[in-house]
C-alpha cells in the first residue's frame, strides 16, 4: 500500500492529527490504514478541497488576530518593535536546558489550556441558557470552537518533544534529529497560529469576556514568539505534502 501513486510519504509525521479537517487524507497512508481498521473507507477524502479552502479561511483570520494584537499592544503604549522582542523568557533561552516539562514554553502551554476552560466556563456562567457553549456553540461559531479545543492540549506535549528533541540532539549530534525538532515546532506554530485566528472570531463575540480573550491572545502570541526563538529553524521547516 505504502507505494501507491499518489501517496505521500511521511506526510503524517509532522501534522496535526485532525483527520476530520485535513486536505490530504486522499494522499496519506496513515489515514488509509486508520479507514480501513475501522471500515469508513474514504469517507473523508472528499473533503479535502473543502478542508484546504477552510485553512485558507483561517489563514486570512490570522491576520485578523496579528492586527488585533498589535492594536492591543498599541492602546497599551507597547511599540510595534517592543512588541516583536516579548518573549515569556527571563534569562538568555539556550540557558534553559533542563526538563522539558518546566521550560517556559511547556509551562505556558499548560496555563494555556487551564485559561481555555476558564473562559468557556465564565461564558456559560454568564449566559442565561442551560446550554454550554462548548457543547452547543451556535452554527456561526462552531468552527473556531473546534479549532481552539482541538490545539488546547495539542501544543503542550508537541513542545515538550520538541524541547526533549533538543536535549537529546546535544548527546547524539545528528541532522536527522534536529530536523524532528524542528518539524515538531512547526507544527506547534501551527498550531497556535490558527487557534490565535479562531480566537480573533471569538473576540468580538462576546463582550463580556473582552479582557480574558485579550489575555488569551496576548499570551499565545508570547508563547509563539518564544517557540520561534528557541526554534529558529521551525518556520522555514518544509513539511512532505503540506509545505511543498
Ligand atoms: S496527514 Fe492528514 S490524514 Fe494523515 S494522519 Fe495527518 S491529519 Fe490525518
Amino acid at each position: 500500500m505504502a507505494d501507491e501513486p499518489g501517496l505521500i510519504p511521511g506526510i503524517y509525521i509532522y501534522c496535526d492529527r485532525w483527520c476530520e479537517r485535513c486536505a490530504f487524507t486522499s494522499r496519506c497512508l496513515q489515514f488509509r490504514i486508520e479507514a480501513e481498521e475501522v471500515e469508513h473507507g474514504n469517507a473523508l477524502q472528499n473533503f479535502d478541497a473543502l478542508n484546504m479552502k477552510f485553512w485558507q479561511e483561517m489563514g486570512k483570520a490570522l491576520v485578523q488576530a496579528m492586527r488585533l494584537i498589535r492594536e492591543i499592544a498599541a492602546r497599551e503604549g507597547i511599540e510595534p518593535d517592543d512588541l516583536q522582542k516579548e518573549t515569556l523568557f527571563s534569562e538568555p533561552p539556550e540557558s534553559l536546558q533542563r526538563d522539558a516539562r518546566k521550560h517556559p514554553c511547556a509551562n505556558a502551554a499548560i496555563l494555556y489550556a487551564g485559561m481555555v476552560n476558564e473562559w468557556f466556563a465564565a461564558v456559560d456562567e454568564l449566559s442565561e441558557g442551560e446550554e454550554s457553549l462548548l457543547t452547543h456553540p451556535p452554527p456561526t461559531l462552531e468552527e473556531p470552537i473546534q479549532v481552539i479545543r482541538h490545539y488546547q492540549y495539542f501544543i503542550y506535549p508537541k513542545i515538550v518533544r520538541a524541547i526533549e528533541g533538543r536535549l537529546s540532539k546535544k548527546e547524539a549530534a545528528g541532522s536527522e534529529i534536529e530536523d524532528d525538532v524542528s518539524g515538531t515546532a512547526k507544527v506547534v506554530l501551527i498550531a497556535i497560529d490558527r487557534t490565535l485566528a479562531a480566537w480573533s472570531v471569538l473576540y468580538g463575540e462576546y463582550p463580556a469576556q473582552e479582557d480574558s480573550t485579550l489575555s488569551i491572545l496576548l499570551h499565545l502570541d508570547r508563547l509563539r514568539r518564544s517557540v520561534e526563538v528557541v526554534f529558529p529553524a521551525a518556520r522555514a521547516f518544509i513539511r512532505p505534502g503540506f509545505d511543498r
